[in-house]
């Protein structure tokens, strides 16, 4: 079953196995290294659902670059120039295209609560669907994961298309999801990678990646590697994926060192 090759008839996949809903995974991409998983496999274990007490607030400190409070977009851009992203209720949607911080970053801490609006039809991939893009080039992804299913190296909170999240901590829809994640940029040394980029990912309070390396920068379909040349600091993208996704209370740190003299 797993070198099934499956077709895609008008919006749906059929194979041996069954009728599989669009989004819910593919069996003719490559097999990850260290894994007998296809990219985007749809017979990978789901990750055990449980359920949690919700978003978790957390205000920025008083050392955290806030880039969305609610009021304005003047810390992002887009590759249009001005952000297509519209503000609603004190959160920013998900509009036209992409959404860039107009700063750069390295290593970071990460807060931002995020929702897929209620009564919205979800289907796999499609409905309600975002993700947020470390150096823009690193995506944990954001989907409406309670109650819609879909290969788990595209679920919520996975490394998408490469690692699923520990658990399904996904809040039901209309309500919100918070993430907090810790974000280290790859190590080059000499021209040649030395350490991938690291990120641990809490979904709803709920440590769903721990310390879990990216194995490249996040594709479709495909496996990821790493370019010959990395920049040290990129922006953070938030993807426009055809649906109103809402995110609010968003800061990033970049992560300090200690004992620095002030
Ligand atoms: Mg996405």
């Amino acid at each position: 079953m797993k070198n099934q090759t499956f077709a895609v008839l008008s919006g749906a996949m059929i194979g041996a196995s069954g009728l599989y809903a669009e989004g819910l995974g593919y069996q003719d991409t490559p097999i990850i290294p260290g894994t007998p998983y296809h990219v985007h496999d749809g017979e990978r274990p789901q990750p055990r659902i449980i359920e949690t007490a919700g978003v978790v607030v957390v205000k920025p400190p008083s050392d955290a670059k806030v880039l969305f409070d609610g009021s304005t977009l003047d810390a992002w851009t887009s590759r249009k120039g001005e952000p297509t992203w519209e503000i609603k209720g004190g959160a920013m949607v998900a509009k036209g295209t992409d959404l860039v911080t107009k700063d750069e970053f390295g290593a970071v801490q990460l807060h931002f609560e995020w929702k897929i609006p209620a009564g919205r039809k979800v289907n796999g991939q499609g409905g309600g669907n975002s993700g947020c893009f470390l150096m823009g080039k690193y995506e944990i992804q954001v989907l409406q994961s309670n109650g819609n299913k879909t290969y788990p190296d595209g679920q919520a909170a996975s490394l998408y298309g490469q690692q699923p999240p520990i658990v399904n901590a996904t809040s039901p829809q209309g309500e919100w999801n918070s993430y907090d994640i810790t974000f280290e940029p790859p190590v080059y040394e000499d021209g040649k990678l030395k350490a991938p980029a690291m990120v641990t990912v809490v979904h709803n309070g709920v440590v769903v990646q721990h310390r879990e390396a990216f194995s490249g920068p996040s594709g479709h379909k495909k496996l990821s590697e790493y370019p010959a040349e990395h920049p040290e600091t990129g922006p953070i993208r938030l993807q426009f994926h055809g649906d109103p996704v809402e995110y609010r209370n968003f800061w990033v740190r970049p992560l300090g060192q200690r004992d620095q003299k002030n």
